[in-house]
């Protein structure tokens, strides 16, 4: 016997989201992070579990990834292109093949629509003038604003109150089951998209903006990096194959984005006058794909590594090291933690995201 679809879980990701401030790194305790069992399968990894194992479901056998387009500092393509890497990232990290992305479909829309529950997730940089949209996540995001005083001999600035640059979840599911059994599902839907979400009241620019930022990067190593990425954007097929290439290629660079420049030229400005500044709002410049890494990270699952909360499962990360004094794990290196601008994905965040893929086998498993 069925139960019509009886959703007896929502999951608290279509409320809850993950902000993403800036967080200090000195005062918490990092692990990877990830969550549990019972709100995995909305992930893109569950999503495809769920579709090798066969299960009844109604979101067909394609994967959507809307990704909305005509923002005014990044091209399309290079919008387009960030969004695929970084899923690739992820998934062949968590030990996914090109056979798993090419059950993946993104494409542009001038406005994602939310309530399409055809879509796995929507990729969405905030824009005020997009009412539908816009609206809803507008709220998400302030304005950053920056101080700056002399003290000490020194000149000092900061942003107040830190700023945040995006927000993710992932898509949540409801199922009906088998009233003789419970734990056995008849059928899952979806009843609301993932999504990650970049502030609007930042200057988002692509990938090679953020590689000219970083002096550490300047040179043959990043001249090639920035090489490549623009062959790829010529290439009509960006697939699994050279897309995983290239991840390879920032990831044996230890490549990190360059610093917010706009943030850098207020405070030489308001240093060389030797002038207090406080509370002027400006906008941060960034690349804007370490931000989509991390956001796409917690469509995937993956929670704060330098905030693990109650209800996600963590582990220690491989380059956790143990402070003698202060008796607290930590580890400044994962994309999901906020010490440093990875634009690739870390051993750790390999660790976590292969602990989403094991604990989705073994729910997919438990349900089926
Ligand atoms: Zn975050």
């Amino acid at each position: 016997m069925k139960f019509p679809l009886s959703p007896i879980f929502l999951l608290a990701s279509i409320v809850v989201g993950s902000s993403c401030g800036q967080l200090s790194p000195s005062t918490s305790s990092l692990e990877y992070a990830h969550s549990p069992g019972n709100r995995i399968l909305g992930t893109p990894i569950g999503h495809l579990e769920i579709l090798r194992s066969g299960m009844s479901n109604n979101f067909g056998d394609r994967l959507k990834i809307c990704v909305e387009s005509e923002k005014t500092t990044i091209s399309n393509a290079s919008l387009l292109m960030e969004t695929k890497l970084a899923y690739v990232m992820w998934l062949k990290s968590a030990g996914y093949s090109a056979v798993d992305f090419s059950k993946f479909e993104f494409f542009l829309s001038s406005k994602c629509n939310r309530q399409d529950l055809s879509i796995m997730t929507s990729i969405v940089i905030a824009d005020s003038s997009n009412a539908q949209v816009g609206e809803e996540y507008n709220t998400l995001f302030s304005p950053a604003a920056i101080s700056c005083q002399a003290l000490a001999g020194s000149f000092r600035c900061s942003s107040d109150g830190g700023i945040t640059l995006g927000w993710g979840a992932a898509a949540s599911l409801s199922h009906s089951y088998f009233v003789s059994n419970p734990e056995k599902w008849s059928n899952i839907s979806r009843n609301a998209q993932g999504f990650a979400i970049l502030s609007q009241y930042v200057d988002w620019t692509s990938l090679p903006a953020g590689i000219d930022g970083n002096p550490q990067l300047q040179g043959a190593v990043g001249e090639s990096l920035k090489a490549k990425y623009s062959h790829l954007l010529t290439l009509e097929n960006q697939n699994f194959e050279a897309l995983a290439a290239y991840a390879s290629e920032l990831e044996a660079a230890q490549a990190v984005s360059g610093e917010d420049t706009q943030f850098q030229s207020l405070f030489q400005q308001s240093a060389q006058a030797g002038s207090s500044i406080s509370s002027v709002t400006y906008r941060p410049k960034y690349a804007a794909f370490h931000v989509l890494l991390h956001e796409i990270g917690h469509t995937f699952g993956m929670m704060h590594a330098d905030n693990p909360k109650g209800d996600s499962v963590t582990g220690a990360s491989a380059t956790t090291t143990l402070d003698p004094i202060t008796r607290q794990y930590s580890t400044p290196i994962s994309t999901m933690a906020y010490a440093d601008q990875y634009v690739y994905l870390t051993a750790d965040d390999s660790l976590g995201i292969s602990s989403v893929a094991k604990t989705s086998r073994s729910e997919v498993a438990l349900h089926k």
